[in-house]
């Protein structure tokens, strides 16, 4: 007799059908059981003698449904390749604990897989799967619904939005002793529209009024939108694809409406890979403007000349952490580094690094499920370790979800160490000109370095 499936288990098998595609496809059959991406992995690291966080363990839970209803070798010999289908909810939220709780879909394990099987592909299809049919986090529910309804992440409203940018705008101008330095919106045939992360209206506006300054003292002819200026996307995260082309439509229209020249996105890795790299794919969309962060931006105008720049304004100790969705995901590896040593005087390696280097641990979306608070927090071990061992006074990041995962991890390791962006350093290392047409070099300071780089 034939087992009896729930409506949600039988929908999501449908869904699996139409969801695989070439790239999950070949992750799905490439794996060969060596076991060599499991010591990649944080989680691994952090619960030693657990095989429930091992990536070809939690593979297993996505390959064997794979297995039992899309593969041929599933129906020849199901007990040989694993195959096994899902019927009760129970077993829903099952998966849902690794799926989520259990993977921050970093992807050090697929950079370290010889047969380059890329988990974090298929685990976003299925944390897809699961969306679909309502089982997720509940933290999950909650960002995902306000980037839907109100059309930013953290549910900023738009007169939230517009005062802090007029706030922020007159602190400048109080700074700065310049009622010139404006924070525009909506100036329409600009030649950078910049995009920005809630997270900077609701917790952190000083990272939108640095930016302002480095554009104002940079002479750029910028705009921000009040329309479709959230550049982060959930659509990465929870797996929903129509999220993700919803939000990436919407920055992308913005920029269109406002016939902007350039859209540059702030420090954000998930909302870079989201707008640059996933977006257009999401959207539907064809673009006829360039992206770039501002990482490189920033980078850019030095190079230029158009900002100058004192490292000695910037002397404690930095290290370099890079976000999995910045280094590993979009090959941003080298341009923050080149900033770093423009810009302050001690800058050191943490190791490992680049491609290789771990998780802030609040990555995918961790940071919004506190039901595995504790999980994250025991397998950040291995990044406090790594933090740890470089001495450093100030760990720098260019994403706002990994200031929050170290901030957090620092918090609770009780490490003496600050977390700052590259805005911030930039922006305390300006050298303020007295006219904007020229800037005067002096000993310490930067001004057209090498050739300016071209956009990524
Ligand atoms: S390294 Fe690749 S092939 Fe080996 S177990 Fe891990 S995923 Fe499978
Ligand atoms: S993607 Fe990252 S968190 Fe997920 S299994 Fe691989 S190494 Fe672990």
């Amino acid at each position: 007799m034939s087992r009896r499936r729930s409506h949600k288990a039988q929908t999501i098998i449908e869904r699996l059908k139409q969801k695989v595609n070439r790239q999950t496809l070949l992750s799905l059959e490439a794996c060969v059981h060596c076991g060599l991406c499991t010591d990649q992995c944080h989680y691994v690291l952090a619960n030693p003698g657990d095989p429930t966080y091992a990536p070809p363990y939690k593979a297993a839970k996505i390959r064997k449904l794979f297995k039992a209803h899309i593969d041929w070798t599933g129906r020849f010999a199901p007990w040989w390749v694993g195959a096994k289908s899902v019927f009760t909810d129970e077993e829903l939220e099952e998966m849902k604990d690794t799926i989520f709780g259990k993977c921050t879909n970093c992807r050090r394990c697929s950079i370290n897989c010889p047969m380059g099987v890329d988990m974090a592909t298929f685990n976003r299809m299925a944390r897809g799967l699961l969306v679909h049919v309502g089982v997720m986090p509940e933290g999950v529910a909650v960002v995902a619904k306000d980037q839907w309804e109100i059309g930013n992440q953290m549910g900023v409203l738009p007169e939230d939005y517009a005062e802090t940018l007029s706030w922020m705008e007159e602190e400048l101008q109080t700074e700065y002793n310049d009622p010139t330095i404006r924070i525009p919106v909506d100036k329409p045939d600009c030649d950078v529209v910049y995009t920005i992360n809630p997270r900077e209206v609701k917790y952190d506006p000083r990272t939108i009024a640095e930016a302002a300054a480095i554009f104002h003292f940079a002479g750029e002819n910028w705009t921000m939108s009040s329309q479709g200026w959230d550049m982060t996307n959930f659509g990465l995260f929870n797996g929903d694809d129509d999220l993700g082309g919803a939000v990436a439509r919407r920055v992308y229209e913005s920029v269109k409406a406002l016939r902007g020249k350039k859209l540059v996105i702030s420090e954000c890795g998930h909302g870079y890979r989201s707008t640059r790299c996933e977006g257009p794919n999401w959207a539907k969309m064809d673009l006829d403007f360039p992206m770039e962060s501002s990482v490189i931006t920033m980078l850019r105008y030095i190079h230029e000349g158009k900002i100058a720049v004192d490292k000695t304004k910037n002397t404690e100790s930095v290290t370099f952490h890079d976000s999995c969705n910045n280094a590993r995901s979009c090959g941003l590896f080298e341009e923050p580094r080149e900033l770093l040593n423009l810009v302050c005087t001690d800058f050191r390696e943490m190791y490992p690094n680049r491609a290789e280097n771990y998780c802030c641990t609040g990555g995918g979306g961790a940071m919004s499920m506190s039901e595995y608070s504790a999980r994250r927090l025991k397998s950040a071990k291995i990044k406090a370790d790594q933090l740890k061992a470089t001495g450093a006074q100030i760990v720098v990041t260019s994403c706002h979800n990994c200031v929050d995962g170290l901030s957090d991890l620092i918090k609770h390791y009780k490490l003496d160490m600050k977390v700052k962006q590259l805005v911030n350093l930039v922006a305390g290392a300006l050298v303020i000109p007295e006219s904007t047409d020229r800037v005067e070099a002096s000993e310490n300071q930067v001004i057209a370095a090498d050739p300016p780089k071209e956009s990524a």
